[in-house]
Formats: C-alpha cells, structure tokens, sequence
C-alpha cells in the first residue's frame, strides 16, 4: 500500500500516518520530494487490517490517496493458485460426476423454470442428447414482479432430482434465501446464486459453509473487482468450488435484455483461477442471439454455458422470448463443436 499525502502535510501529518501503520503491523517507509511525500506501507498483514486501515487513512484529511499494490480479494486471485482450478460436480446419489474447467466444456441446459415433470424429463433427455451434461431448471425465481410466475418450490427441487435419477445429469438450481441453503443442497449439485444476490453478504456466507459447487452469477450492476469479492466470501468461508457466470450487465443499451460483457472471460482468467460460465439467454434477453454470443463465449475461453430451453418457448412460464426450443438447442451444439476444437476443447 502507497499512502500520498497532500502538499500542505506537516511533520506531525507524517507521524500521525507512520504511528497508524505500525498499528496495524506495517513498517512505514518515508520518501520527501520537493513537494511530495509519499509512505510506503511495508508488510503483509492480515488481509483484514489492510481493509481496515486503508479507508482509515483514506478518511485523513492531510491524505490524498491510497493506492494498492496488492489484491483486495485472496483466495480467489490467481496469485494464491496459478494454474486453472478444475473439479468435479455431480454429488447428490443418481448424479455423473461432470468435470468443470478442464478441457471438457460444462454445457448446462434447461427450462428458466421448472414446470411440471413430464416437460422437466424430457428437456432433461432432449438436451443430454444433444451433448448437455447439466441440468438446470427455476425451483425459487427471483422475479421483477411479485405477479409473475415465483417458481414451484420444493416440488421443483423434487421434479428436478427425478430428472436426475432418469438421466444421471447433475442439477443446477438457485437458492435465494440462507435459511433455504440446506434444503436446496439436499437436491442440488449446483447451487446458483442469482444476479440480484450477488451481493446479498448473508447468503454468500450460508453457502460458504456447504460444501456443495457453485454457480456465482456477476450483479446487474456489478465490477470485476466487486464480483471477485463476492467469490472471496464463498472462498473464504471454505467452499472452494466456485465458478463465475457473466449474465449480462445493465447498459444504456435498450435492443437487448442486457449487455453480455464477453471481455469478463479474460478479465477473470486473468485474476482468478476459478471456471467461468456464460449464460447467452439472460445476457441478451433475445433467442435469436444466443447461438452467436455461445459461440463466441467458446471462441473467448469460456468454461461453459448455460442456456435456456423448452420444448415450447411460447408457453414457457418464465423467459419465453430468451429460451431455445430443443431442435435449436441440438443445432447449436452441433455448430459449437468445430469452434471448441479450434480453442483445444470438446464438448
Ligand atoms: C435464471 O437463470 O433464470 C436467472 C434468473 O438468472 P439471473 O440471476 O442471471 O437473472
Ligand atoms: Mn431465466
């Protein structure tokens, strides 16, 4: 950490920074230039004094700025484990077991929710035909308003895990709420965390504690930097399973849902180890648009993909407009083989 101060900064400013730092276990180091001064803070204390003491110092009015030399986020940055981390899904009985962040891309497919069974086992055997080897589905919605369709509950959960048994396709579904945690594990190989929880701090921490992967979508509105640190929590708090999942951000832009940040595939390869999955039909609200930005995810270094598909998008309770019928789903998996060899994949 680099503290600057301000041109007027007296001695006593100097000694005021100095005595602060030696609190919080770092060596002061002083430059004075003509009209700067500037205080390198030396050392590697806990993580947690550095966010302590930085917006301290911050706060000073002598205190111009403080820059950091070092990564806000630890667990997750890629200098604590620089090769690629890699594992294993698929943890509940009747689950394969489905490697994510090796050379096998993770094609996750489904309904935005789950409906009924008969529609849940067959997008399940359609999809898996076609080359998906995860199954996702809606049992809690986050919906925008309380009128729309909320999500079957624990009878999705369960519609879900008989898909399953059928298929042998790990499952991924969203859990919303801490006290819900434990239930959705019981069913879940993949617990997802929506866009609009990113930041919800006390779930994070309630899924820290499982031991079950995750899926750590980016917020509607959320930095790099921010969303890095929302994994740091998981991370922090012993779950080390973790993938990221761009899912589009908020734009001034109206022709699409959102905006698909395809350049988070390099930003977080760059600073994390952890896999990251693209979901093309919540990035742009638009099914004619997810073949292409599929494609490119692949093209860019992505991990995986999660789409959603229906057998009959018009009649889908949620995300109709966004979601691949299941001929589609299968065309688009044939077109992405080529692309995923020429990046050393497979699907
Ligand atoms: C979804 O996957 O259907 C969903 C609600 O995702 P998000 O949290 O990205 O909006
Ligand atoms: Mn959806």
């Amino acid at each position: 950490m680099i503290i600057i101060l301000k041109h007027n900064a007296t001695d006593s400013d100097i000694d005021t920074v100095s005595n602060k730092l030696k609190e919080h276990g770092y060596t002061p180091n002083v430059t004075r230039g003509i009209e700067d001064v500037i205080i390198a803070a030396i050392g590697t204390p806990a993580i947690q004094e550095k966010e302590l003491v930085a917006p301290q110092l911050q706060a000073m009015e002598f205190v111009e700025r403080v820059l950091f030399v070092s990564k806000p986020y630890k667990m997750v940055s890629r200098e604590s484990h620089p090769t690629d981390s890699v594992f294993d899904i698929g943890t509940c009985p009747d689950a394969q077991k489905v490697t994510v962040g090796g050379k096998k891309l993770a094609i996750m497919a489904g309904p935005c929710s789950v409906e009924n069974l008969e529609n849940t086992q067959f997008i399940a055997r359609e999809t898996q035909k076609s080359g998906a080897t995860v199954l996702r589905g809606g049992a809690y919605k986050p919906r925008t308003s309380p009128y729309d369709f909320q999500g079957l509950g624990l009878e999705g959960l369960q519609i879900l895990a008989q898909a399953r048994k059928e298929t042998g396709m790990p499952v991924i579904t969203e859990v919303m709420t801490p006290g819900l945690v434990e239930q959705v594990c019981e069913y879940a190989d993949v617990l997802q965390i929506g866009a609009r929880n990113m930041q919800n701090y006390d779930l994070l921490r309630e899924v820290g504690k499982m031991r079950t992967p995750v899926l750590l979508k980016r917020g509607l509105s959320s930095t790099i930097e921010e969303w890095l640190k929302a994994a740091e929590y998981l991370l922090a708090g012993g779950n080390l399973n973790v993938m990221f999942c761009e899912r589009g951000i908020r734009t001034f832009e109206p022709s699409t849902r959102f905006t698909l940040d395809l350049s988070a595939i390099p930003a977080i390869k760059r600073a994390s180890h952890l896999p990251i999955i693209i979901d093309p039909s919540q990035g742009t609200g638009r099914r004619d648009m997810v073949a292409s930005m599929s494609k490119a995810a692949i093209a860019a270094g992505a991990d995986g993909l999660i789409i959603e598909v229906h057998p009959h998008p018009e009649d889908a309770l949620s995300d109709g407009q966004q979601t691949l019928d299941t001929n589609q789903f299968a065309q688009l998996m044939s077109d992405l083989k080529p692309i995923a060899e020429a990046v050393g994949r497979s699907i």
